[in-house]
């Protein structure tokens, strides 16, 4: 069997991969397919980009050519994958057969789509991608007010960032707080607090359920028969792993393509990372479990088994109107204890015996990062 690796995906993952075994092997021969254009992008900018007024151009950090040359590699722009076919180790792509040797899926994954009723339902956008980004801002153009779909991380970010380039804001979510999942309950309102501070409506507790068009742009309908006009609306209700390629090539999959600690999948030759996988257990879509992975997986491929280790990975609030940063406990029983005065919030979960596990900070307690980052323990 040859040597050659290929890595499907130009993402965060795909790149930083190259990036770490170009470190230890400057030889070996390294194909990157990529179905985008494969200009390299920070993702999580997307965000932030629309107040600051930047282009898609504006955001590309290494422009495909530039990546080519930097890290000697074969880059190979708008060729999709359609099928992979393990026992042959040959990849099925637009381009032709390709064969390879050993194979990592960085495929990333993709928007949710809600099922909403309504003739407009298939034109709500997500932002996901820089081509995601470009379409926004197109078919922003004229419009004054958006419809926020999501009051996570994503959601949140954009309903900061569209508000402060002057549109009118309304965000939506089915629960009653914001940052669900990732805030306990007062750090949760002491972000809705500012963030409603900026102008953006929030609209918690409420189910939007249909879209229709109208003059000017769109009228959504929620669950208990009220209504709303935006100019446009976004959706930021998740991400769900790309699955596609591996669950078809027979590879085993649960939420993500399921790896074990060295990123390997139920086939011995096919490696996966980032947002497309689940690694022992843990699906963990941040540019830190990507980081911590690469150096792993390139070592892996570069002869010297390495399992990955995850240490505390706390996760930037990038909301100018509220900083912060969220360390999510790992799980299992326990309880926060939160404080706040005018300025932040302080919140701190602690298991049953006492231990600190995760924790959130917003606005001015946010200088607590890194004392309390190196007391919480590690993810894996
Ligand atoms: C708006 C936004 C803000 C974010 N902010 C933060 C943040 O502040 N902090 C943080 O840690 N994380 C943040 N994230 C998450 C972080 O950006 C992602 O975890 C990371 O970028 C995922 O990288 P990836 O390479 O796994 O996937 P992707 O970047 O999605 O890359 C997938 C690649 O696979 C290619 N591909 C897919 N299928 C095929 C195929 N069949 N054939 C060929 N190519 C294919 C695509 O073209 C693409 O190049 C944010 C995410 C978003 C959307």
């Amino acid at each position: 069997m040859h040597e050659r690796l290929v890595i499907i995906g130009s993402g965060q993952a795909g790149v930083t991969l190259a990036r770490e075994i170009r470190k230890l092997d400057k030889q070996r021969e390294i194909v990157l397919l990529t179905a985008d254009d494969g200009h390299f992008y920070s993702k999580p900018n997307l965000s932030n980009a629309f107040a600051l007024n930047k282009t898609p151009s504006q955001l590309v950090v290494t422009p495909v050519d530039k990546l080519r040359e930097q890290l000697g590699i074969d880059i190979r722009p708008h060729v999709e994958a359609h099928h992979l076919d393990a026992q042959a180790h040959v990849i099925d792509t637009s381009a032709g057969p390709l064969d390879y040797g050993q194979l990592v899926l960085a495929v990333g994954a993709r928007p949710i789509r809600l099922p909403l009723a309504g003739k407009a339902a298939d034109e709500i956008l997500s932002v996901n991608t820089l081509d995601d980004y470009a379409l926004f801002r197109t078919r922003l153009a004229g419009k004054r007010s958006v419809a926020l779909i999501g009051g996570g991380l994503v959601g949140c970010e954009f309903a900061n960032d569209l508000r402060s380039a002057g549109l009118e804001v309304q965000l939506f979510d089915i629960e009653n707080q914001l940052l669900t999942g990732l805030l306990p309950t007062e750090a949760a309102a002491f972000l809705r607090r500012r963030l409603e501070a900026t102008g953006v409506a929030c609209h918690l507790g409420c189910r939007i359920i249909g879209i229709e068009h109208e003059e000017g742009g769109y009228r959504l309908h929620d669950a208990l028969g009220r209504s709303y006009h935006a100019g446009l609306v976004l959706s930021a209700v998740g991400l769900r792993p790309n699955l596609t390629l591996a669950s078809a090539a027979g590879l085993q999959t649960g939420r993500g393509i399921l790896t074990d600690r060295l990123l390997q999948t139920s086939n011995p030759d096919i490696y996966a990372l980032g947002d497309c996988a689940e690694i022992a257990g843990l699906v963990l879509p941040y540019i830190l479990p990507i980081m911590h992975g690469a150096r792993a997986l390139a070592q892996t491929l570069c002869g010297k088994e390495t399992p990955v280790s995850f240490p505390a990975m706390p996760v930037a609030i990038k909301l100018p109107s509220c900083p912060g940063v969220v360390c999510p406990p790992p799980g299992g029983a326990g309880q926060w204890q939160e404080s706040l005065d005018g300025e932040g919030v302080r919140a701190l979960f602690e298991t049953a015996d006492a231990t600190p596990s995760g924790f959130a900070l917003l606005g001015a307690a946010t200088r607590e990062q890194r004392e309390l980052a190196g007391r919480m323990p590690a993810r894996l």
